[in-house]
């Protein structure tokens, strides 16, 4: 039988629902989001217009921040603080890809934590560690959603996360360890990596890699989240799953376009509010 695919969209549109209700219980007092961007990035282009929609649906205000492709670190730092300072501004976000010179550890570091609507200060990644943060990573709390949304309780599964990045890999390895999921992080270094996703109830993928996952990789029924994004052979975009294979195999499955994307603007929006005072 084929997978069950995990429709993000249906996911997110549910989610916006309830976030809507808490933004409207925070009252009539504007909630804002800013998003600054160094220099013009049309990838990041799309990304930003599909978070503005979403926010507006949800009632939070998002502020798009242009700067010039010269900006210094310095002058970003000095831009974050100004923000981190300002009262009417609940949440910032720096889109990426940063100019080369930037670096982003040092900007993500000068946002106020309390603003961190990326959950990826080192303070609230440090304390993802202790327990789910209430600012967790959004693409990593996106993917976690996602396979909650199965029903199964993940006490006692087996998780292989491939790939180890800061943003994904790390985090979503320690949110699933929480729930008493037995995870296994595999990397550039794991020497068989078909060894580990074949006897996985879980598979994350995140690594930026076209079709690295095959439907032969899997443990029939699995779960199979599917977070990269790649330009496909045809200008499409897919994700690092090869789909037809896996749909053949696993239990559940993501689509790309369409599964973890819309689930982190969905995140983004729901720390938004945390940060803003809602309890969501
Ligand atoms: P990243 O920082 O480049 O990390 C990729 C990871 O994959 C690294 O840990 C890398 O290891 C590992 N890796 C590389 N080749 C591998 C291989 N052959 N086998 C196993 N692991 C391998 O990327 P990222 O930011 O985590 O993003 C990963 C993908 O997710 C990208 O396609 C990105 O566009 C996508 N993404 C999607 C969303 C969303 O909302 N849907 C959000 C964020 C990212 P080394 O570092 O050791 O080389």
């Amino acid at each position: 039988m084929p997978a069950q695919i995990l429709d993000g969209k249906l996911i997110a549109q549910q989610m916006r629902l309830k976030l809507r209700v808490a933004r409207d219980g925070l009252g009539p007092c504007p909630i804002r989001l800013v998003s600054v961007e160094v220099g013009q990035n049309p990838a990041a282009a799309v990304y930003v217009r599909n978070q503005q929609r979403a926010a507006t649906e949800v009632g939070i205000e998002m502020e798009v921040r242009n700067l010039p492709v010269t900006t210094t670190e310095a002058q970003l730092v000095a831009t974050i603080a100004e923000l981190s300072g300002r009262a009417d501004v609940a949440g910032i976000l720096v889109q990426r890809p940063l100019p080369p010179g930037i670096d982003p550890r040092t900007v993500q570091s000068a946002i106020d934590p309390a603003k961190d609507v990326e959950g990826m200060h080192p303070a609230n990644m440090g304390a993802i560690l202790y327990r789910e943060p209430s600012l967790p990573p959004c693409t990593a709390a996106a993917a976690q959603q996602l396979i909650l949304a199965t029903g199964r309780d993940l006490r006692g599964t087996e998780t292989v996360v491939v790939g180890h990045s800061e943003i994904v890999g790390k985090p979503i390895a320690i949110l699933l360890l929480h729930r008493l999921s037995t995870v296994t992080v595999c990397h550039i270094g794991t020497k068989h990596l078909i060894e580990h996703t074949r006897r996985a109830d879980i598979v994350v993928v995140a690594v930026g890699k076209a079709g690295l996952v095959h439907g032969d990789m899997l443990k029939p029924g699995a779960c199979v989240i599917d977070v990269g994004i790649n330009q496909g052979a045809d200008g499409r975009i897919v994700g690092d799953v090869d789909f037809a294979s896996c749909r053949e195999v696993a239990g559940f499955l993501t689509p790309v376009p369409g599964g973890v994307g819309p689930v982190t603007v969905a995140m983004l929006l729901r720390n938004t509010l945390r940060a803003a005072g809602a309890t969501v």
